[in-house]
């Protein structure tokens, strides 16, 4: 009989394979949920320049996900678009309230963004095939001339 793992986050069994860290076992979303999370909160720490966020805004990090059922990667993200797309200023005592007005927008303007980088990606390989048809049509051409001359 196989010991059944448990997962270190959220203390259910795992079924399928566990993904390792630091020697314990987690689901694959739970790990990623941490990771996130980690993201999240070092992200924050940067734009408020401080070593961990306050209380406050752990608060509003916990609300959100909870009332709102927002992601805590798409609260990182509405958060750079706020201040780095946007290019609002950081306030000192702020908390992340903004995220509320923002998440949406912010999601729209990532698709969009994801949307251009896959019509560019989309361009570049249909310009290898472009290439590619050129190349065989000079080969062609050339082998004709080589029989011309042969005559
Ligand atoms: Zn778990």
């Amino acid at each position: 009989v196989t010991k059944s793992i448990k997962c270190t986050k959220c203390k259910r069994v795992i079924k399928e394979e566990p993904v390792r860290f630091n020697n314990k076992n987690y689901h694959a979303e739970c790990r990623e949920e941490i990771e996130n999370r980690n993201s999240l909160i070092e992200y924050i720490c940067e734009l408020y320049g401080t070593d961990r966020p306050s209380g406050m805004i752990l608060k509003q990090i916990k609300d959100f996900q909870e009332e709102y059922d927002y992601k805590l990667k798409g609260m990182e993200l509405a958060l750079r678009y706020f201040y780095e797309t946007l290019d609002n200023k950081v306030r000192e005592n702020d908390g992340i309230g903004i995220i509320l007005y923002v998440y949406e927008e912010a999601k729209r303007h990532y698709i969009k963004q994801m949307k251009i980088a896959e019509a560019i990606e989309n361009m570049e390989s249909n310009e290898e095939e472009i290439t590619v048809h050129i190349n065989k049509n000079i080969t062609k051409r050339k082998s004709k001339k080589i029989d011309i001359t042969a005559i």
